[in-house]
């Protein structure tokens, strides 16, 4: 069985990021979602171990340390971070494993784990952005505005990734995450073994026909 393939959501604040993931998770099977530690405090609604981890800032170093994170990083004032052991766990069954992070953490996955999958996701302009912000309602115009200008650095960054999804209209949106990862597994990178053992079985039939 092939590994599964460590992927990468980003995306501005208020892309949608979090809505594709969840339909993701509802549509398909072959995913597993990665759980975040966090030092913010929880939004409404948000739960322990469901949403993220969320822990105090030295039990945050504490995970540093120790080395049980894949990646970390500071973001608006706060630190996220991803837990390697269920990440390795689950490549391991085969799970397509979901990570939705920020830029820096997934620059830093890229430089570890040179064969994981980086998507962006937008809305279709920056006013878009800014109104998505806006209408969910959880944050001050002041946390919006930091939000708009994070935004602002993050779009430098676009190149680094593989992919670039516009998240215009969910449904399609979705299909699209969804059909990038089953072409990512058809990648050779992803096939060693099955190639190899094509090569063995083409030596096997023909050994005795010369
Ligand atoms: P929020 O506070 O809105 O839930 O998340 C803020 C940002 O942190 C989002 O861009 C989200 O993708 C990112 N994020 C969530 N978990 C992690 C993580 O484990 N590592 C990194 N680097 N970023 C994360």
């Amino acid at each position: 069985m092939n590994k599964g393939i460590l992927f990468i959501i980003s995306g501005f604040a208020g892309s949608g990021k979090g809505t594709i993931v969840k339909e993701l998770l509802k549509r398909y099977d072959n995913y597993a979602l990665s759980v975040s530690a966090t030092t913010r405090a929880p939004r409404p609604g948000e739960e322990h171990g469901r949403d993220y981890f969320f822990v105090s800032h030295e039990e945050f170093e504490k995970m540093i340390d120790s080395g049980g994170l894949l990646e970390y990083a500071e973001y608006v004032g706060n630190y996220y971070g991803t837990p390697c052991q269920y990440v390795d766990e689950k490549l391991s069954e085969g799970k397509d494993v979901i990570l939705e992070i920020e830029q820096q953490g997934a620059l830093q996955i890229k430089r570890k784990r040179p064969d994981a999958l980086l998507m962006f996701v937008m809305p279709p302009s920056v006013q878009e952005v800014y109104n998505r912000l806006k209408k969910r309602g959880t944050e001050t115009e002041e946390v919006i505005l930091k939000r708009m200008r994070q935004g602002a650095k993050e779009a430098e960054v676009i190149d680094e990734y593989d992919f670039l999804i516009i998240n215009d209209e969910l449904d399609k949106c979705v299909a699209d995450v969804h059909n990038t990862i089953m072409c990512a597994r058809m990648a050779t990178i992803r096939n060693r073994g099955l190639i190899d053992e094509v090569k063995v079985g083409f030596k096997e039939f023909l050994k005795d026909k010369d």
